[in-house]
């Protein structure tokens, strides 16, 4: 058998070097495949902001062994303080800091999106085993007698590339699903994002603090937290698709705006929160979309893996988390079964129902969070009697999450 062709036989595509593709790639490579990892990027940029990485996330960072360098970009918030957004009043707060590394094995992070995905591309460039192409978009994918052929522009050319399988890491637009699997369409949530990055010198003092603020209004809410070793702060504000044209655009692009415009469509939020609206920085846009819930991930040797299989809305914060345990349990499919057919089925198998409880706990989390009137006076009550302690205990099922190990039963 010549070189080229064994190189073939034993490598693994995979269409978008996202968080999900990135840390797929390590563990099929830990596996004992050779991967390349296609992304339609000509460099991967500082997009997005901050992310809050839950101990489940941190148990597949730490399985990688990149939990230290993770935690030397991160922070560790000590509480979630939760505010109502009208009154500016405090609702409830929950601890986190070191009970929830005893409760749960690993540590509760935010990070830059950006840290997580730099950190998890030097690990993917010091892997011999790991090709990453930038600048290279999946168009689609056909599959052989041989395996797989996939056909992607690289630098204005079409090109056709070989291997035993493809992962579709591509997110929630993705090709591979739309093009290659079930021709699913991601759906608008009627919602968006308004997401800034401030440097904590331009924070207001009462602002400044080690923990994840969240301000809950009707229709609407805001979330704040320092990243980057507390150098900056990263501030994420999600409103239903009405404020659009309060804020003056009309159409999903994605663009800048300044405070000056979102400040006029918030109008009645109390000052502790609209003040952040009075600095000089630059909010960008991002429409909120969803997958409904898919009943196959795989057919054959394709399979997808993150957002391009579960995209889900952020109010449970577990996207990346999610996108994290699939590539750890693809991984470990992977090495426990004979064909790659078998281990996509056993994967799937292992993730679906899980990714679909959290993606509509993330759908209630939204109701609850954006309640008016009555109902939002009801909610902060149930809250402020509950406290901060069982509200924790609640996302147990999510946070206390075991990576799968040794051979599936
Ligand atoms: C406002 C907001 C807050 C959030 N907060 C949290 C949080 O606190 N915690 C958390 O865990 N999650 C959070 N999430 C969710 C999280 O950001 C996503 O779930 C996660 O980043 C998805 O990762 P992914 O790798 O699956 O997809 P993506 O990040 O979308 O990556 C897909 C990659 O594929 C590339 N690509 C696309 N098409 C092609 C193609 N045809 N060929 C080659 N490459 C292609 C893209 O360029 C991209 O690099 C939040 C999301 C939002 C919007």
């Amino acid at each position: 058998m010549d070189a080229h062709f064994e190189k073939e036989r034993r490598t693994i595509m995979i269409s978008g070097a996202g968080i999900a593709g990135l840390a797929s790639a390590l563990f099929i490579a830990r596996a004992g495949y050779r991967v390349e990892v296609f992304e339609k990027a000509k460099k991967l940029d500082p997009v997005g902001s901050g992310l809050q990485l839950t101990p489940n996330a941190m148990q597949v960072l730490a399985e990688l062994g990149l939990d230290k360098q993770i935690e030397a970009t991160a922070n560790a918030p000590v509480g979630i303080e939760i505010f109502n957004g009208r009154s500016g009043r405090k609702i409830t707060d929950i601890r986190l800091g070191n009970e929830i590394t005893q409760r749960y094995g690993q540590p509760y992070l935010v990070i830059h999106r950006a840290d997580l995905q730099e950190t998890l591309l030097n690990a993917c460039l010091r892997e011999p085993d790991i090709l990453i192409r930038l600048g290279s978009e999946l168009r689609d994918a056909v599959s052989h007698a041989n395996g797989i052929t996939a056909i992607a522009d690289t630098n204005q050319k079409t090109d056709n590339y070989r291997g035993i399988a493809l992962i579709g890491a591509d997110g929630v637009d993705s090709i591979t699903r739309r093009e290659c699997l079930l021709g699913k369409y991601s759906v608008s949530t009627k919602t968006f994002a308004l997401r800034a990055l401030v440097e904590s010198q331009e924070m207001p003092l009462v602002l400044r603090s080690n923990r994840i603020k969240m301000w809950l209004a009707p229709d609407a809410h805001a979330v704040v937290y320092p990243v980057r070793g507390g150098h900056y702060y990263s501030i994420v504000i999600i409103l239903p698709d009405k404020f659009k044209l309060l804020l003056g655009f009309e159409y999903d692009i994605q663009d800048e705006f300044t405070g000056k415009n979102i400040a006029a469509g918030l109008g009645k939020w109390n000052t502790k929160f609209t003040q952040l609206l009075k600095l000089n920085t630059k909010w960008t846009f991002w429409p909120l979309k969803t997958l409904p819930q898919l009943k196959a991930w795989t057919e054959e040797n394709i399979a997808l893996v993150g957002d391009a299989a579960h995209a889900m809305t952020p109010h449970a914060a577990q996207g990346a988390a999610m996108g994290l345990e699939d590539a750890a349990v693809l991984g470990w499919a992977i090495s426990t079964t004979k064909t790659l057919p078998e281990a996509f089925q056993l994967y799937q198998n292992r993730r679906i129902k899980r990714t679909s409880a959290i993606s509509r706990l993330s759908e209630t989390n939204r109701t609850i969070y954006q309640l008016p009137g009555a109902l939002a006076f009801f909610r902060n009550l149930r809250m402020r009697i509950m406290g901060g302690d069982k509200i924790l205990a609640r996302q147990d099922w999510i946070y206390s999450w075991k990576l799968p190990k040794g051979k599936p039963e």
